[in-house]
């Protein structure tokens, strides 16, 4: 788990192009593994050491002038809430602009650390221009070139002095959180699990960070279940964008062991759904994937369900070992399994093959499917074992780790998967040099 840092803006002034700088080589590691970049607003990345979550919030908004500045005053007031420190880009090109002044005037209220950056001070000339952004009430700030990448040291060094340490407080209970789009069911779910209408609190801006763990006991199971600021804080506003389902996922997933991530079947499996089952793959989170409103859906033949597993299979491609179930909140339908499903997910995350036993089944089927020559050199696994880490990664010794392909790689993990139950749990194979 790390601190969350939000890139906030107007269009344009560069927050995409510093995001990508920022996550540029963590994304590159990512890409090796699941072979397509799969969102571009959220990553992860380190200064000095320490990581932290960065949230990109350009790029969300298309519209007019006025549509604009409201969806951005909304983005810059939700960033406040979720984030641990706010990045506030301005354009040294255009100067300040009344909209900057608006989203200062947001920020001019915070508590959290704010890094005013004045980007695109691509020369020493620019650099003297940047002193009118003092009129913004906000203090120092930073130049920087986003696009070569100067005065992002010091924007940085600062930032990570400032960040807070999160650090991954221990739990004995499972700790689920159920995210998703809006209006897929998740407060539905989430006060069906607790038998009360108790869930829904009045929020006063600012105060419903800090507990974010609840403890339930249900069915026999116990469990903390991990609160999202969306669920408590039932808006009236519809929030359809695919910014306020990320932002709010992100901590969220974060803070958990296993998402429940909750789609509405009658809109199905779309891309924003996609991008938060990405999110909790890339922080090794247990998934079960809940289809609800299934009462919706009338045509229900033996084969329905089967076409629809198939759909949400093809898009989470290859990490389909995922338990999918069909779910309704309103007639209760799979309740109970959903949360037995979780902490089987759970127990599966948690699960230490013992080293020898995991040579033994490993080794004969290595032997029995070597990994393929490459450029006419033989890589030879002599040894595996998993790794001691708060979720499933296994490491296999050899000569030439770095002639192993990730197909072969690929390969190991399904027959780990056939052999042993990661049923829902993202797990990880290295090549190490013996
Ligand atoms: P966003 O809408 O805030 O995410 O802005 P983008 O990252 O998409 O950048 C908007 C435009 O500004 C693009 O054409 C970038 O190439 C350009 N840009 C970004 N950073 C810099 C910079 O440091 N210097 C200059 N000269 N242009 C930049
Ligand atoms: P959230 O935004 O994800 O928290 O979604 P809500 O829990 O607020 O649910 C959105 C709407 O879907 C509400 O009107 C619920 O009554 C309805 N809903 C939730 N679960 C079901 C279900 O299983 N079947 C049907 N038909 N409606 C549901």
């Amino acid at each position: 788990m790390s601190a969350i840092v939000a890139i906030v803006g107007r269009p344009n002034v560069g927050k995409s192009t510093f995001f990508n700088r920022l996550i540029q080589r963590r994304e590159a590691i990512v890409d090796a593994v699941s072979g397509v970049t799969r969102d571009r607003h959220y990553g992860k990345s380190d200064w000095n050491g320490k990581e932290f979550s960065v949230i990109d919030t350009g790029g969300y908004v298309v519209g007019s002038d006025d549509v604009f500045e409201k969806e951005i005053d909304r983005q810059v007031e939700l960033a406040i809430e979720e984030a641990d420190a706010i990045i506030f880009m301005v354009d040294i090109e255009t100067g300040v602009t009344g909209m900057d002044e608006d989203v200062a005037k947001l920020l001019r209220r915070v508590k959290k650390p704010v890094f005013l950056a004045v980007n695109k001070v691509d020369n020493a000339k620019r650099a003297e221009d940047a002193v009118e952004f003092y009129s913004l009430g906000l203090g120092e700030y930073y130049t920087l070139s986003s696009i070569n990448g100067g005065g992002t040291g010091d924007l940085l060094d600062a930032l990570v002095e400032e960040l807070p340490d999160v650090v991954e407080e221990k739990s004995e209970l499972p700790r689920f959180a159920v995210v998703g789009r809006p209006n897929a069911g998740k407060s539905s779910f989430i006060n069906a699990l607790i038998g009360e209408e108790r869930y829904i609190v009045t929020d006063i801006a600012g105060t419903t960070r800090d507990s974010i763990d609840t403890k339930y006991n249900r069915y026999g199971f116990e469990f903390n279940l991990v609160d999202t600021a969306g669920i408590r804080r039932k808006s009236k506003v519809k929030e359809d964008l695919e910014f306020y389902s990320v932002m709010r996922s992100v901590r969220a997933i974060e803070h958990c062991d296993v998402c429940i991530l909750m789609l509405d079947a009658t809109r199905g499996f779309d891309g924003q759904v996609e991008n938060i089952f990405w999110l909790a793959q890339r922080n090794h989170k247990g998934i079960v994937i809940l289809v609800n409103k299934w009462d919706l859906v009338e045509d229900k033949e033996t084969n329905t369900i089967k076409h629809y597993t198939q759909r949400i299979k093809k898009a989470i491609e290859p990490f389909t070992d995922v338990p999918i179930l069909f779910v309704s909140v309103l007639t209760k339908q799979r309740i109970f399994k959903a949360i037995e499903t979780a902490v089987e997910v759970y127990n599966n995350r948690n699960r230490k093959i013992i080293t020898r036993k995991f040579n033994e089944v490993m080794l004969p089927i290595i032997e029995n499917y070597p990994p393929p020559a490459y450029k006419g050199k033989f890589v030879k696994i002599k040894f595996c074992t998993q790794l001691p880490t708060p979720y499933p990664q296994f490491a296999f010794f050899c000569n030439l780790p770095q002639y192993v392909r990730e197909p072969y790689k690929r390969y190991l993990e399904n027959k780990i998967r056939e052999e042993f139950d990661f049923s829902g749990v993202p797990i990880t194979v290295f090549m190490r040099k013996k």
